[in-house]
């Protein structure tokens, strides 16, 4: 089938229908809890068609940046997880989709309300505040707006607490009452832990401490190497060594009737410093004809036009990147699913006017603009493999 901006001259960007779309409702992160608590008919929680096996006790153990490809190359470093991988050895694993972006403010909020991000808001890394005009940053909720109306969707954990269920989060004591925290993980008791040990042992505890538990855990140290220093550097390795060392002390105390969950909010891949691979759009004058204001991130750019513009930027965006890059107009990427079945109408406009999503191994980076963002060596948040895919690795007791 052709598409509309296919040329006689044989250019044929990349059709933004045809980028495997996140599996929302069936095999999601956002569908992990909902499915996880399903036999506890907990009202008001967002109806899921993932289905697992029942339990007393739900632990959510959540690893940043561990993507499921990548512990499928590491073996070595992360030989428990493997065991949990597939039903061949004995484990139930399975991978599931991120969601777009596959991004962590994104990803938390995702598996905090049980919303895909068409319902939650958090659209992704940077998105446009429309009230404002200003870009506002998910993750460190900058410039500040009241969360509540950001994400006013109850949590899980509120939704679970008010069912009579002992829930809890276990975290780094940094991310106590953040906005990110208040608008993904509000409900039940917040306990900050300094080290990976101290919180497997803690949630441990908490899982014990009463008939029906849900206890959700986070670990980060994983993500900040793979920016840091690629995926497949010293460092990160050591941390996915780290990693599977905290999965295993967690599951060998887990109490009896209990179901733990290992998953992740994306995965990665790391993006090469040269002129093809990195795009610099301060420095592009193509790329930069018509637009506003660029959000997201490297991988998944929301790209925002100045008034009147949007048909001319998404036409320039697919004819320089469409061919590495699904490039979409705000109403393509939200009939091809990528945000959800139906985004709400108050999340609409935080969609870029145009979205562009890396298919290849190449980053629109901003140096100047975005000098902290576009220096990292492994990035996230697009549509491949590689960074939507996420494990459900399941222990039970
Ligand atoms: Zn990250």
């Amino acid at each position: 089938m052709a598409h509309p901006l296919t040329d006689p001259y044989g250019f044929a960007p990349l059709d933004p229908r045809s980028a495997p779309a996140p599996e929302y409702g069936s095999g999601a992160l956002c569908d992990v809890i909902p499915a996880a608590l399903a036999s506890f008919a907990v009202p008001g929680m967002p109806a899921t068609g993932l289905e697992l096996a029942p339990a007393d006790r739900v632990c959510v153990f959540l690893v940043d940046g561990l993507g499921w490809e990548l512990i499928l190359r590491h073996p070595d470093e992360a030989p428990y997880l493997t065991s949990l991988l597939s039903t061949s050895r004995g484990g139930t694993g399975r991978p599931l989709t991120a969601g777009f972006p596959a991004t962590t403010a994104t990803s938390l909020a995702s598996v905090g309300t049980g919303l895909p991000p068409g319902g939650h808001g958090l659209a992704g890394y940077t998105t446009l505040n429309p009230d404002t005009g200003q870009l506002m940053n998910q993750l460190r909720w900058q410039p500040w707006v009241a969360p509540d109306v950001w994400q006013p969707h109850p949590t899980v954990f509120q939704l679970a607490e008010a069912a009579g269920i002992a829930t809890c989060q276990v975290s780094s004591p940094t991310f106590v009452n953040t906005p990110l925290t208040k608008v993904a993980l509000s409900g039940g008791t917040f306990h900050g832990r300094l080290t990976g040990e101290e919180r497997m042992d803690l949630a441990a505890d908490r899982l014990a401490a009463a008939d029906r538990s849900l206890v959700y855990t986070y670990y980060s140290e994983l993500d900040s190497m793979g920016h840091r220093h690629g995926v497949d550097s010293d460092a990160w390795r050591g941390q996915l060594t780290m990693v599977d060392r905290l999965a295993r002390r967690l599951a060998e105390q887990l109490p009896p009737r209990s179901a733990l969950y290992v998953t992740a909010d994306h995965g990665m891949i790391d993006v090469a410093f040269d002129e093809e691979s990195r795009i610099d759009f301060d420095e592009d004058w193509e790329l930069r004809a018509g637009v506003a204001v660029l959000g997201g991130e490297g991988r998944a750019r929301h790209v925002y036009a100045v008034p009147g513009a949007a048909g001319d930027v998404l036409a320039v965006w697919s004819e320089v990147l469409g061919e590495r890059m699904w490039v979409a107009g705000r109403e393509e990427a939200v009939a091809a699913g990528w945000f959800g079945p139906r985004p709400e109408p108050r999340v609409l406009g935080r969609i870029g006017d145009v979205v562009a999503a890396a298919r290849d191994d190449l980053a629109i980076v901003a140096y100047r603009t975005e000098p902290g963002e576009s220096k990292m060596i492994g990035l996230h948040g697009s549509l491949t493999p590689v960074e939507q895919l996420v494990p459900l690795l399941e222990v039970r007791s």
